[in-house]
């Protein structure tokens, strides 16, 4: 079995002296796949102390020069693009087909995007007689989870690169494979010495990272839970921060919209990935006369959700990241079981497969709206129907949760969709299935975060504006 043992800091691979150790398990199979070992503290100064010395050169050198090393990094992802997606599905359970596409060509393609805003992006500004300049925010923290581990990479290294600052990342311990790649790349680019530095190493590693004095800025992607711990740290010396949290999103179907359209998008969306994504449309809110029918159509589509081995072509759901993940779900599961709501597909008895961490696509209906499956980010392949009686309520449903991420609303027309849409607190609503915009910026209201990543909204966040007045 293979060892992850090395921090790379300073342009070099650095021994990790700490003996702390996790295993990541093949999710599917459950085979042992590597050990990651834990960095500590003293590893997160020397990744800072890189960064800070990077920084000056690293800002001088201008944007159109940092976007030249942005491109030559998705170049280098883009040969190692087949192995990413493979490690990537082995590891957190996506289906290779999908994992290709959305693992690993999209992210390739944002690091393309973030290079290309070096040409637009108005770095200096004139605001009457003030000439304001988009300064770097300094050395950013850059924390990130398991379920998209290249994409979250992607979402903040290359807009605080591009911005000018010098990075630390602490990816998450619990998906490797995307950083190991991600350092032969930088490796392949020539990055300049210090200006990235990635660090392994869990909770401890990360606290000290945000508690770092001399880091500017933490961007941090995960839990709600975690994305407390780390803001009420940072705000100890005015870090600025960036938070891109869970979500309990909702589709809202208006009376009149196709409902059987209405239905394979929720249930693809809920299910993408075995339903470890942020954004994930969890919730259906559906008029109340619509259920019967909606009832029959969920049923359906979620036995269409073959679940199986990632690498198989027939896979639809592959298996959650881990044994603790899966029993987070069960959890859910049990709780909605005792509830008593209606089970419309899947379950905590329904057949899985005998090895990996795999749960049933499930459909529960009649959910109570102040219900733990109505309010808690489950993080798995679990999807609750509410109803309605008015548009009011549905709108009320689907704003009811302490979250904001993201929202789709079906309707009749467009136009009737996007006068609800305007009525949600949420960073991103889809009407009557508008594809995902890698530009838009992505972000939540409330519990989901505060902060956007995405083309030019996730580049502001990494510049401290400066004005400066001439007479
Ligand atoms: P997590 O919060 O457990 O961990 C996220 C990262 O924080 C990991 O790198 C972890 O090692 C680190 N960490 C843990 N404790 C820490 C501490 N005390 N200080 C600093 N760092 C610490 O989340 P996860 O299980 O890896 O990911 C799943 C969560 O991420 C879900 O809640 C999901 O909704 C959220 N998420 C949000 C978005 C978004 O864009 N809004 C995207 C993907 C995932």
């Amino acid at each position: 079995m293979k060892l992850l043992s090395e921090h790379y800091i300073d342009g070099a691979r650095r021994t990790i002296g700490n003996e702390d150790i996790v295993r990541v398990l093949d999710a599917a199979t459950e085979a042992p796949r590597v050990d990651v070992k834990l960095g500590n503290a003293s590893d997160a100064d020397a990744a800072v102390r890189a960064a800070t010395r990077a920084a000056l050169d690293w800002q001088a050198l201008g944007a159109g020069k940092r976007a030249q090393y942005l491109l030559a990094i998705a170049d280098a992802l883009e040969a190692r693009a087949a192995d990413l997606a493979q490690d990537i599905s082995r590891e957190v359970g996506m289906p290779l087909k999908l994992s290709r596409r959305i693992q690993v060509d999209a992210p390739i393609a944002a690091w393309r995007a973030t290079a290309a805003l070096a040409e637009t992006f108005e770095f200096v500004r004139h605001v009457g007689h003030s000439r304001v300049t988009m300064v770097p925010v300094g050395v950013v923290a850059a924390i990130t989870p398991w379920n998209y581990p290249l994409h979250q990479i992607t979402g903040k290294i290359a807009p605080a690169l591009l911005a000018g600052c010098t990075v630390v990342l602490k990816p998450s311990e619990l998906a490797p494979a995307a950083t190991l790649h991600l350092i032969e790349a930088c490796e392949a680019a020539r990055l300049p010495a210090g200006v990235l530095n990635i660090v392994s190493g869990g909770a401890a590693l990360g606290t000290a990272l945000v508690a770092h004095p001399d880091v500017r800025m933490v961007s941090f992607t995960g839990s709600t839970a975690v994305g407390r711990k780390v803001a009420a740290s940072a705000a100890g010396d005015m870090k600025r921060v960036s938070m891109e949290l869970g979500g309990k999103s909702a589709a809202v179907v208006l009376p009149g919209a196709d409902l059987q359209k209405a239905v394979k998008a929720t249930v693809a969306s809920c299910f993408l990935n075995s339903g470890q994504t942020c954004s994930a449309t969890t919730r259906l809110i559906v008029a109340r006369e619509a259920y019967p029918e909606c009832r029959a159509l969920l049923e359906q589509a979620a036995a269409a959700m073959t679940l199986g081995d990632p690498a198989d072509a027939a896979t639809r759901i592959g298996p959650l990241l881990s044994a603790t993940q899966r029993e987070r779900v069960r959890v859910h599961l049990a709780e909605a079981e005792r509830a008593g709501f209606d089970r419309i597909a899947g379950g905590p008895d329904a057949p899985v497969p005998a090895r990996g961490f795999f749960v049933a696509p499930t459909v529960y209906g009649n959910v109570a709206p102040d219900s733990r499956l109505a309010n808690e980010e489950v993080f798995g392949p679990v999807l609750a129907v509410q109803c309605y009686d008015t548009v009011e309520e549905a709108i009320a449903l689907a704003n009811g949760t302490p979250y904001g991420l993201a929202a789709t609303v079906w309707a009749a027309d467009d136009a009737t969709g996007a006068e609800v849409a305007d009525a949600l607190r949420a960073g991103q609503v889809d009407v009557n299935g508008a594809r995902f915009n890698p530009a838009a910026p992505f972000g939540g209201f409330g519990l989901s975060g505060m902060g956007r990543e995405g083309g030019v909204f996730g580049l502001e966040e990494f510049v401290e504006p400066r004005a400066v007045q001439s007479p």
